[in-house]
């Protein structure tokens, strides 16, 4: 009798201490989250000062490299993951017959390794989607480390990606708003600030919301700036195939190969998308977007402060910068709600004349 009493006494002790700890952790969790971001004032400021009549104005183009387009998947789980449902197999499947030439696996806190599966016409990238424990795993942020071979199990966020880097590796920050891990696993705008050497974040994850994902991504790079090219990405993050075939990347490299598409993915020459297949690119000084398809799609193009400074209805658009804008990036939404991202088109003003 005495015996189960202690038994249940130790058990509920164990319960309140881990709720103790939970909450503490939220506290502190909050707290981070409200530094101030006058840390890092917006490179590109709300209010943009003219740029003089007749000054020239170079647009910094992502995709002007050789290549070809190919689609590619970054964030896939299999049931190699503890909530994953699908074998390697059968993902590779999946996505091999959905057309996709790029597929990275990228397992909970794990790079699943396999054999024999890539071809001339398809690629599989090692990678893992690492848990930066936050107060403790597995709660935290979550991250990707794609072209690594094997898992980071030590250190902070930014130790983690100089990890992936010196493993010859890229860094992605998964789905910042997700509301998941008991809200520890948003990465937070200070936080993103703070941390250097990664290249891309999600702006669209089903398990995340793009909007506000997108929003977070466009304070980032209008605070971080041109030198520091953070890129969007949209994935998957499947799990099985209810999850299948939502968010991608359409990539532009040249040849098909692991370095081709890590190339690509450094200089930006990929946008992601939910659906629409579309063209960025710049000719005659012109930011230009061409849908493929003859469905009209709302086009906008949004400077650095985040206004839209044009918006039409159609299968093509263009848009030439006054110069002020610090850069310019463009959102695709077709009638039923499918989107595309450009990268930003970053703008140098020259010389005054
Ligand atoms: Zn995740
Ligand atoms: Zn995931």
């Amino acid at each position: 009798m005495f015996n189960r009493k202690m038994t249940r006494t130790k058990r509920l002790l164990t319960i309140l201490i881990a709720l103790t700890l939970i909450v503490t952790g939220q506290l502190i969790w909050r707290q981070r989250a409200e530094v101030d971001l006058e840390l890092f004032p917006p490179l590109i400021p709300d209010i943009l000062p003219a740029v003089s009549i007749g000054q020239s104005v170079t647009i910094h183009d992502p995709y002007a490299y050789p290549g070809e387009y190919h689609k590619a998947q970054l964030h896939v789980h299999t049931d190699k993951s503890f909530d994953g449902k699908w074998p390697m197999e059968s993902a590779v499947g999946a996505y091999r017959e959905a057309g996709y030439t790029y597929l990275a696996i990228a397992d909970h806190d794990r790079v699943t390794l396999y054999n024999d599966l890539d071809g001339p016409d398809f690629v599989t990238i090692p990678a893992e989607e690492n848990t930066v424990p936050w107060p403790f795993w597995p709660l935290g942020t979550h991250m990707l480390r794609l072209f690594v071979d094997s898992h980071a199990w030590s250190g902070d966020a930014q130790a983690r990606i100089n990890k992936t880097i010196k493993a010859g590796g890229m860094a992605a920050l998964a789905h910042p708003n997700w509301s998941g891990n008991l809200q520890t696993g948003q990465w937070t705008l200070p936080q993103m600030l703070a941390l250097h050497g990664f290249h891309l974040v999600e702006v669209y994850n089903p398990h995340s919301n793009w909007r506000k994902d997108t929003q977070r991504w466009h304070e980032l790079i209008r605070r971080r700036g041109p030198k520091e090219p953070i890129w969007a990405i949209a994935v998957d993050d499947s799990h099985s195939e209810d999850l299948f075939n939502r968010g991608w990347i359409v990539v532009k490299t040249d040849g098909i190969s692991k370095k081709a598409l890590k190339d690509a993915l450094l200089r930006g020459s990929f946008y992601p998308s939910t659906g629409p297949t579309v063209v960025f690119g710049v000719i005659d000084e012109l930011i230009t977007v061409k849908l493929k398809g003859d469905n009209p799609a709302k086009i906008e193009f949004i400077a650095g402060n985040g206004d839209v400074v044009s918006s039409v209805t159609s299968i093509e658009a263009s848009y030439t910068p006054k110069g002020n804008e610090g850069f310019v990036r463009v959102e695709v939404e077709t009638e039923g709600g499918k989107r595309a991202w450009s990268q930003p088109f970053w703008l140098e003003p020259g010389e005054a004349l």
